[in-house]
């Protein structure tokens, strides 16, 4: 592999000069596949090999087809990158997980991260899930979806808008855009549009991020800045220069030394690498900061509160008194009643794009169920009837073809593959309509 000598330049400044040979060599080998297993849509992992340092983390032996298997459309897993777990390690030691949190991802397309988080905090908690860009909310939306997680709020808002949010969060995480030189093995692509300017050009871009966030954090609160690259610019660098601007502190982590992370600090900033070469993962790099400084407070720009909805929602819904029905932009979604106001906030001050369960749409007598409400945690399963579908009627429903009806009922069926939800079809009795999103449906056909 033709690497630029001045990325070598660089990583001899992260890493010692005699392991370079050795990174370089992992670079022709095979990229690990991994999976994180979704704590609620539990499926089988015996046999498999575990991530060391995620709890549901798992190898997989070889790299399969995820489009053909209708469990990864349930969102029973999902397929990400080992390195990147370690966020885990830093909610697990620097945060309180039994108390209700308050987590902003602020760069979280495709939501590998956000459904992560989702994952490790509890039902009292609430992820706030942030994606500038318009092209892959939709991605993010459809996974987080996927996750089932009630308690999710998901902006599509530039950084800055977050730092006038008159709400502050316990947690912040930065997974910032970079260089990528972490993902040189896995895209080789990467290689071809690595450049010292365009380090230097991530580097501004991470710093004004840095900035943005920084008053929408609580004072003590939690900033996990990530990269998927090595070197120190966009790294340990940016963080230190941007503490001598603002308070706070660099924090420790206690990691296993047979782990094998590559643990450093530099300029009082500790950084922790996931490196190819010592490591099962492709590279990447985490830092935690604590803040020291409090956070200007921001006042509430109206007194508007949220529409409650008129529709009856409890019936499909376990648990139902948690929640208050929502009304927004004509479809019904249900939200923690604890956590109304800071929704509301949410609604106010940012541009929303999806919270908790979208329970359907009213559209003149009907109710359309919606695809949120089959994937979600808080569905009453007894709520519909069943359609068990083999794997062959699963991947015919994901296409969104009108699959055979199987009962003599006319109404809504939640269709099923080895007991996990799909969506929904109508069953006309002659025939099913499919009420899985267009945008979503699997494309291409079996081989
Ligand atoms: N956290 C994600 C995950 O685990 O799946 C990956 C995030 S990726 C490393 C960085 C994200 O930052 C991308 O989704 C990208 O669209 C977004 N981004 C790009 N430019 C940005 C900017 N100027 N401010 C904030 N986010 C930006």
């Amino acid at each position: 592999m033709n690497l630029p000598s001045s990325f070598l330049e660089n990583l001899s400044e992260v890493i010692p000069a005699l392991e370079i040979s050795e990174y370089v060599n992992t670079l022709n080998e095979e990229v690990p596949t991994s999976i994180r297993i979704n704590p609620n849509k539990k499926i089988n992992t015996q046999e498999l090999e575990k991530v060391k340092w995620c709890e549901l983390g798992y190898y997989l032996p070889e790299r399969k087809k995820f489009t053909f298997d209708p469990l990864f459309h349930a969102g029973a897993y999902y397929v990400q990158e080992a390195g990147s777990m370690l966020i885990e390690q830093a909610f697990l030691q620097l945060t309180n997980l039994n108390s209700p949190l308050k987590v902003l991802d602020l760069c979280a397309a495709p939501g590998g991260k956000s459904t992560h988080i989702l994952s490790l905090i509890n039902d009292e908690s609430i992820l706030v899930s942030n994606e500038v860009i318009g092209s892959r909310v939709s991605t993010l939306q459809q996974n987080i979806i996927k996750w089932g997680s009630a308690n999710c709020i998901i902006t599509q808002n530039d950084p800055k808008d977050y730092s006038g949010f008159s709400e502050k969060f316990d947690v912040v995480v930065i997974d910032a855009p970079c260089s990528g030189e972490g993902m040189f093995r896995k895209h080789s692509h990467a290689i071809d549009e690595w450049s010292e300017d365009n380090v230097n050009l991530c580097s501004s871009r991470q710093q004004r991020i840095l900035h943005n966030a920084w008053n929408c954090l609580k004072e003590n609160g939690l900033l996990i800045y990530s990269t998927c690259t090595y070197n120190l610019k966009e790294n340990e660098e940016n963080i230190f220069e941007f503490l001598e601007e603002r308070k706070g502190e660099s924090l420790k982590l206690n990691l296993p030394p047979a782990w094998n992370v590559h643990e450093t600090i530099h300029k009082e900033v500790y950084g922790y690498r996931m490196m190819p070469h010592k490591t099962k993962s492709e590279g990447f790099f985490m830092s935690c900061i604590q803040k020291k400084e409090p956070s200007e407070s921001n006042s509430n720009k109206s007194k508007k509160s949220f529409v409650k909805s008129h529709f009856e929602w409890k019936q499909y819904i376990k648990n139902a008194e948690k929640y208050e029905g929502v009304d927004f932009k004509n479809k019904q979604f249900i939200f923690f009643n604890d956590q109304i106001s800071f929704l509301t906030n949410c609604l106010l001050q940012l541009n929303v794009k999806h919270f908790g369960v979208e329970i359907g749409e009213l559209k003149g007598k009907d109710f359309i169920p919606s695809i949120s409400l089959a994937l979600s945690n808080p569905l009453d399963k007894n709520a519909f009837d069943i359609y068990e579908a083999n794997e062959e009627e699963a991947l015919s429903f994901l296409r969104k073809e009108n699959i055979s009806p199987k009962s003599k009922q006319k109404g809504y069926e939640l269709v099923c593959y080895e007991n996990q939800p799909l969506g929904f079809i109508k069953n006309l009795i002659s025939r099913t309509n499919n009420l899985y999103p267009k945008g979503w449906r699997v494309l291409s056909n079996k081989i």
